[in-house]
């Protein structure tokens, strides 16, 4: 009984290390694309305005407040390595990336 439940276990794990490892490639082809593939939300900052948005088709856009529907091509940089912080491309002041829990 117990070796019935080992090989489960071990057969559960091969498809669980299989299915995160497709699952990370999916998100690197994701983000190659242009799409928004994060786990946090979306950043703004206070000082300048700038803000990112998800378009319908799930590319990531970088606004101003003039044009909320026209990328800028700028793209906010990860401070941290635990992605809490962010610096804006605009301003260049530091932003936290709240994480989505
Ligand atoms: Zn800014």
């Amino acid at each position: 009984m117990k070796v019935r439940g080992s090989r489960r276990s071990e057969r559960l794990r091969t498809r669980t290390i299989a299915l995160v490892r497709k699952l990370k490639k999916a998100l690197a082809e994701a983000r190659r694309l242009g799409l928004f593939a994060e786990d946090r939300e979306l950043l703004a900052c206070r000082l300048c305005g700038l803000q990112e948005d998800v378009a319908i088709d799930g590319r990531l856009l970088v606004t101003v407040p003039g044009n909320r529907k026209c990328d800028t091509g700028l793209r906010f940089a990860r401070v941290d390595k635990q992605g809490n912080w962010w610096r804006c491309p605009h301003c260049k002041s530091v932003v936290k990336g709240p994480r989505i829990t």
